[in-house]
């Protein structure tokens, strides 16, 4: 199913703007995830960064792009990367990211392609699409300069998972910094992102007006809980994110309780093996191979009966939406010693989140109850209000965008720099124009 036709929906103006830096969000403005940001000069450069859809049931989709001849990609989360494959079908645009970002874009792409079949959604791309896609990439190392129109770009750290990336873009007229996703605090997998002195921030607001439990408190009260299930008999079952939070909880537990017998299965494998591949981009590669190596890798269904006997199960979909995770759900429901521990945001209308508000998910089509223990846990790689405020600080911008925020995170985030900065909030498809 065609989702729009090029050219035919695109609210881009036409001309580039007389001067200043205009910014038209197509997604991701005043929402979290669906990102998509067309930013451009009197030069004529146009440069997409980002271009996603949010994989929710049905999914959600950005707003048509304009022609763009060049994008960046900031890292391979699905609600950043999923309409990159419609983009270079309909204009051949080149895709700019760190190298792991290609490679786990590729897992990703297929999977989301897979799902959207199977659950009947339309999609925009099909795989003739992405296979153009992962001809079109052009990757760089961090701190490279590479030239985008007539500016240039480098990529930074951005924390968040390893190969997330900040871009710096220098104009003729200002130097920008867009943070993508980004933490400042060290995860198990990735090491934090630091300022960049820049004139306009583009700051993700993801967890603006919110703070997080230190990040050991968390790590330690997650521990104590798949202990406990273990003493007693049971199996923790911990659905997680394919890309960055399975192999946060492979580290953790492998840290901390490396005696415990703990299979990993689902898309995550797959990630994993791609990460390994530039393990420069991660914190502390050699532990990550030896907690991989380390945990029971799960390839075949007999893998998955075995997994049946284990202490901890770590696998997809972190939403508890398909994968493994609602098969293993499946088998373990009728032992109240084993629990679910969900280690990551849960979307509206997810299967997760209908099991921590009504008690019920849908397993193979059929509505069912569970009576097991669930857990949450906060092991969030964003940012919160006092990482973001003082990192923004430290970037000492004139103008801070604010993005990737639900209304309540944008506003606590407007107050706390009112009169220091002007702060820009951005709506879906409305142009903004900065320093003109
Ligand atoms: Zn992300």
């Amino acid at each position: 199913m065609v989702l729009y036709s090029a050219g035919r929906t695109s609210t881009q103006p036409t001309d580039p703007p007389p001067s200043g830096i205009r910014m038209n969000f197509l997604g991701g403005a005043n929402e979290v995830g669906n990102v998509g940001c067309i930013i451009e000069d009197n030069t004529g450069t146009r440069l997409l960064v980002d271009y996603g859809l949010a994989p929710t049931r049905p999914p959600k989709y950005p707003s048509e792009a304009p022609r763009v001849e060049e994008a960046i990609m900031t890292h391979a989360h699905i609600d950043h990367i999923g309409m990159a494959p419609w983009l270079v079908a309909a204009y051949d645009t080149t895709l700019h990211s760190t190298e792991m970002t290609a490679a786990v874009s590729e897992i990703m792409w297929k999977d989301t392609y897979k799902v959207s079949d199977i659950e009947g959604y339309p999609l925009g791309w099909d795989k003739r699409d992405m296979d153009l896609a992962l001809g079109a990439w052009n990757t760089h190392d961090f701190g490279e300069w590479f030239p985008i129109g007539q500016w240039r770009c480098r990529l930074h750290r951005a924390g968040h998972i390893p190969g997330a990336a900040m871009v710096e873009i220098e104009t003729p007229e200002a130097r920008i910094l867009w943070s993508g996703d980004m933490d400042t605090r060290d995860s198990p997998n990735a090491v934090g992102a630091s300022p960049v002195e820049c004139d306009i921030l583009c700051l993700e607001g993801t967890y603006g007006g919110r703070s997080h439990r230190p990040r050991e408190e968390e790590e330690a009260r997650f521990v104590a809980k798949v202990l406990e299930v273990v003493s007693r008999g049971g199996i923790a079952l911990v659905p997680s994110f394919a890309s960055g939070r399975g192999q946060d909880i492979l580290r953790i537990l492998h840290r901390e309780a490396p005696h415990l017998d703990v299979h990993y299965d689902g898309m995550g494998t797959r990630v994993t093996r791609e990460w390994m591949g530039c393990p420069e981009l991660i914190r502390d590669a050699d532990g990550m191979k030896r907690a991989f190596r380390w945990s029971k890798r799960v390839s075949g269904k007999s893998d998955r009966k075995k997994a049946l006997g284990a202490n901890v199960i770590v696998t997809t979909s972190g939403m508890l939406d398909g994968g493994p995770a609602l098969w293993y759900l499946n088998r373990l429901r009728h032992h109240t010693a084993n629990a679910i521990l969900l280690t990551g945001y849960q979307a509206e209308g997810s299967g997760g989140r209908r099991l921590i508000e009504d008690g019920k998910i849908p397993i193979f089509g059929r509505l069912t109850p569970i009576a097991l223990e669930i857990d949450k846990f906060d092991l969030s790689n964003h940012g919160d209000h006092s990482a973001l405020t003082s990192f923004a600080r430290a970037c000492s911008p004139t103008d801070l965008v604010i993005f990737h925020a639900t209304e309540e995170g944008r506003q606590a985030l407007h107050e706390e720099f009112a009169g220091e900065m002007r702060v820009h909030l951005p709506t879906n498809n409305t142009p903004i124009l900065i320093g003109s």
